[in-house]
């Protein structure tokens, strides 16, 4: 079976798009009592990564201290002009494996799933493979 595809709209420069939810009812919609999540992302400024949802301060915190240490404009080679989202994306990472059981993600108390977008606002993609036990 292929995987399935989600998409992510962003709406800014540099965002975090909770998407602990979707992620949920697509184990919902497979019907999967256990088993495992793999993420992808198939783009070079953008990433996955997982911490805090309950208070929107952590996502903030974690993206402000990425802008400082990783400024915008840079003495960088890359004449695009967005060497910044590729360095981010590359230390944040393009994928994520999940576990999964009682037919949902298996996360922390505190824990979300999240989208980084390092060079939007765009449509952004994330590849989902739901593999059963
Ligand atoms: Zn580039």
């Amino acid at each position: 079976m292929p995987y399935q595809e989600l998409t992510v709209r962003t709406h800014n420069r540099i965002e975090g798009v909770d998407i602990t939810a979707q992620i949920q009812k697509l184990i919902r919609e497979k019907k999967v009592e256990s088993g495992l999540l793999v993420l992808f992302v198939p783009h070079t400024t953008a990433a996955l990564t997982i911490n805090e949802n309950a208070d929107p301060s952590v996502q903030q915190d974690i993206l402000a201290e990425l802008n400082r240490l990783i400024p915008l404009a840079g003495p960088y080679q890359h004449a695009e002009g967005n060497s910044a989202a590729h360095i981010k994306s590359t230390i944040i990472g393009p994928s994520q494996t999940l576990l999964i059981e009682g037919g949902r993600l298996a996360l922390g108390t505190w824990q979300g799933l999240f989208f980084c977008e390092f060079d939007g606002p765009r449509t952004r993609k994330v590849w989902v493979k739901i593999i059963p036990e």
